[in-house]
């Protein structure tokens, strides 16, 4: 009988002390020394300010290890994790500044920070109105269920990562404000509603991070699930960005290789078990720890699968796209999705209209070979479901966007093509009209 491995997973070498996990923020960014002596007093003001609004945190590993100081404000992995002043707008800067520097009370500072944040759009796509389920008249908060074969679960130790992406539509979870947050630590609410709900075949954690759960903590979840033994259930999935941000998760923590055990576990029961990986751009795959890691992980059976939304000012280009997916397929990772910024936070600053993204993307998998073709995108995760732009096309000498549907809200939706006007600018589908003079797209009826 095939036995969860005891083995010690390579490699064994010892943790460096400049290893040892640190997170850095607002309040104490600028005890590093590269912060010191590469940037400005202007420039560590503007981080100051933008963090009022901007969840960031970053830690020793990003900084030490991915971060190009010469060059900070040219390097994504920098502004990936450190707040930029324009990712607020002129008036919200200028708002916060003038507060910060009146030195306004705390009341007065969180009621700015609370309208701005209001008018950042913090719940793209209805999430929290449309997606969480009720059970018995309650409304299910912490879980998901907009496609039905899909439970998304957001555990609450989970609800932070290793430091945080300046892009992230999920950053509302990473500030105080309650109301913003979708977490759950009620597995037997979970439980109950995966035995009520057989259409359900993939269960895919998420956060925040939820590989940043110690393994006991995230074991507690796994093994309630496998217990149900549910003939529906097919896959598990992570949505993680660990390997980049801290890949010593899978090396030497205390606890990595109970981590890995409890991923062959799950495969060892018959799951398909898929780590959804963030990488933003290919500075971050090249790194020895990061690498190993991902051997690791591999080792156990798990498919990691790859997704970054297509960014203004990290990875808004063909060259990077393409290399990125060429370095992922020889480190036999699998290219899955190339999103488009959702239209949230600092979208303004990371926008990326769908028509160049689009011409990346077919730049990009020009020279790439089939098994990185895999990726899918540019692909709008909208509140109506997950909507591909298939590109420009023209009819009876008129430019017409066409696009698809690849998950919907409503099954019926998926793969039927549809057009739009051409627009060079638009972003997202709500910037964008039918192309032959109907007031809403199909999807858009009964809404
Ligand atoms: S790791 Fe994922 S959830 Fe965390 S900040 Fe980055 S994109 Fe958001």
């Amino acid at each position: 009988m095939y036995e969860i491995s005891t083995k010690n997973y390579f490699p064994a070498f010892k943790i460096k002390d400049q290893f040892r996990y640190k997170a850095y923020h607002s309040g104490n960014f600028k005890d590093l020394r590269q912060v010191r002596e590469r940037l400005t007093e202007a420039q560590i003001r503007d981080i100051k300010i933008v963090s009022q609004v901007l969840p960031f945190r970053t830690n020793n590993f990003v900084v030490n290890e991915l971060i190009d100081w010469d060059n900070p404000f040219e390097d994504p992995i920098f502004i990936l994790n450190f707040p930029q002043k324009e990712m607020l707008s002129e008036h919200h800067y200028n708002l916060l500044a003038s507060a910060l520097n009146r030195k306004v009370q705390d009341k007065e500072l969180n009621h700015i920070i609370r309208k701005i944040v209001s008018e950042l759009n913090p719940h793209p796509g209805g999430q929290i109105d449309k997606n969480t389920p009720e059970m018995e008249g309650i409304k299910l908060n912490g879980i998901q269920h907009k496609y039905k074969e899909t439970l998304l679960i957001f555990p609450k130790q989970g609800q932070t990562c290793h430091a945080y992406c300046t892009f992230c539509f999920r950053w509302p979870q990473f500030i105080a404000d309650g109301s913003l947050k979708m977490e759950t630590d009620n597995i037997n609410m979970v439980v109950r509603y995966l035995m009520n709900h057989p259409e359900i075949t993939d269960i895919l954690f998420t956060g925040g991070d939820p590989l940043i759960m110690r393994t006991k903590v995230l074991e507690n979840y796994i093994n309630r699930i496998l217990d149900l033994n549910l003939p529906n259930l097919i896959s598990f999935r992570f949505g993680t960005k660990t390997l980049t941000y801290w890949p010593f998760r899978f090396l030497t923590d205390s606890d990595a290789d109970e981590l890995l055990r409890l991923f062959e576990k799950i495969i060892h029961r018959g799951y398909h078990l898929s780590i959804m990986a963030h990488f933003n751009h290919y500075k971050e795959l090249r790194n020895n720890y990061v690498v190993k890691a991902i051997k690791r992980v591999q080792s156990t059976g798990a498919l990691i699968r790859t997704q970054s939304p297509i960014l203004n000012h990290i990875n808004a280009e063909k060259d990077i796209w393409e290399i990125m997916l060429k370095e992922q397929t020889e480190l036999k990772l699998i290219p899955y999705y190339m999103f488009l910024p959702r239209d949230t936070g600092a979208r303004e600053y990371f926008k990326v209209p769908l028509v160049k993204a689009w011409m990346i993307y077919r730049e990009a998998i020009k020279n790439v070979s089939g098994l990185s073709r895999t990726i899918r995108g540019p692909v709008m995760s909208s509140h109506f479901g997950k909507i591909l732009f298939l590109g420009v096309s023209e009819i009876y000498d008129k430019l017409v966007s066409v696009f698809t549907m690849i998950q919907g809200r409503n099954e019926d939706w998926v793969n039927k093509p549809f057009f739009a006007e051409y627009c060079e600018n638009a972003g997202w589908i709500d910037e964008i009209k039918p192309a032959f003079g109907e007031d809403k797209f199909f999807f858009q009826l009964n809404q």
